[in-house]
């Protein structure tokens, strides 16, 4: 709101010097036509003459109180956080000789991740591996939960995933994913990095089907054979190391700096 008292003063006339005899005068009168104009708007939308559903905003000006409820944030537009439950509604993914899939593992992890992000005020979508909602996806981020193989490979076959997608506009961003999420999952669970990307996970399919605004990453969260027992029986600490990547990105918190080996 502009200050009235200021701009209802009439400009002086312009490119031309005036007398300060001939000036004084028509100035004062201008200033109590002004002060009077404002007295009588003051006593006239005084907050008291006003019905009550008018006298909070009035005051509200009056005071020139912040005001809290834009200012706490909970008028700010939301965050917008994909997550990709890998294979749902495509195909199992690995399979275990017990029967556990890979697909049900990931479910259960990106379940949990969409609540913990929920419970913060993110909102969140849970895709399909081959969800339609994909074709120009945009949101703050998009991650894409999978397990890794069942079959025992070797004894270093355990450990976590991560490659952001390098198909984004913005590869600074993405290599801040990737960076958040290595950090904080390892921090949460203990798990260590097996740095060991595939193709599958460099060209992920979703990469190039969502918009190229939005930063995109997937994470294998572990081997579904020699990590069996904390991605099934600490699943929800597993998600939370998951969702603090995630935060540590939309929040643009600080990366401890990797140590060099
Ligand atoms: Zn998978």
């Amino acid at each position: 709101m502009e200050n009235s008292s200021e701009t209802t003063l009439p400009n002086p006339t312009p490119g031309r010097e005036r007398n300060q005899k001939t000036r004084s005068p028509r100035i004062l009168q201008t200033t109590l036509i002004t002060a009077m104009v404002v007295a009588t708007l003051f006593v006239t939308f005084s907050p008291n003459s006003f019905s009550a559903g008018f006298k909070e905003p009035f005051s509200a000006i009056l005071t020139s109180e912040p005001n809290i409820a834009v200012l706490s944030g909970t008028a700010r537009p939301a965050i917008r956080i994909g997550i990709v439950s890998g294979h749902l509604g495509n195909d199992s993914g690995a399979v275990c000789e017990n029967g556990t899939t890979e697909a049900d593992v990931n479910l259960k992890i990106a379940t949990l991740v969409q609540q913990k992000l929920n419970a913060i005020g993110y909102e969140t979508d849970l895709l399909k591996e081959k969800d339609p909602r994909l074709t120009g996806y945009r949101a703050a981020v998009l991650l894409s939960i999978h397990n890794d193989s069942c079959d025992y490979i070797n004894d270093q076959a355990t450990g976590f995933k991560v490659a952001a997608a390098m198909s984004t506009h913005d590869t600074n961003l993405a290599n801040r994913l990737e960076g958040c999420l290595k950090d904080r999952y390892q921090r949460t669970t203990g798990l260590s990095l097996h740095d060991s990307v595939t193709n599958d996970m460099t060209f992920y399919h979703a990469f190039s089907e969502i918009d190229p605004s939005t930063p995109a990453a997937i994470i294998e969260t572990g081997f579904l054979k020699l990590d069996y027992d904390i991605l099934t029986t600490k699943t929800d600490l597993i998600a939370q190391g998951v969702a603090n990547g995630l935060i540590c990105f939309v929040r643009n918190e600080n990366i401890a700096p990797t140590s060099t080996p």
